[in-house]
């Protein structure tokens, strides 16, 4: 049950993370779309550029539990079934 709410969770961070970052084809870094700089991702961890968005851009790619409970709409067009 944990483990997949874990996995929805990181999906759905993944997805945010991604409007700010291009993503190499072997999935082991990252480019900002801002800035050019290539990040590491390798494990897909994307905890790499969380930290440069608000440490460099001071963007704050929004935390999921705040966004589903703030839109509870906007989730049902993610419907995964
Ligand atoms: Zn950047």
């Amino acid at each position: 049950m944990a483990k997949f709410e874990q996995c929805k969770q990181s999906l759905i961070e993944k997805t945010r993370v991604w409007e700010y970052f291009l993503r190499e084809i072997s999935g082991e870094s990252a480019q900002c779309m801002i800035c050019q700089k290539v990040l590491k991702t390798s494990g897909g961890s994307t905890s790499s550029t969380h930290k440069h968005m608000k440490s460099v851009h001071s963007i704050i790619i929004n935390n999921v539990k705040r966004s589903v409970s703030e839109n509870p709409a906007h989730t049902s067009s993610y419907s995964i079934q």
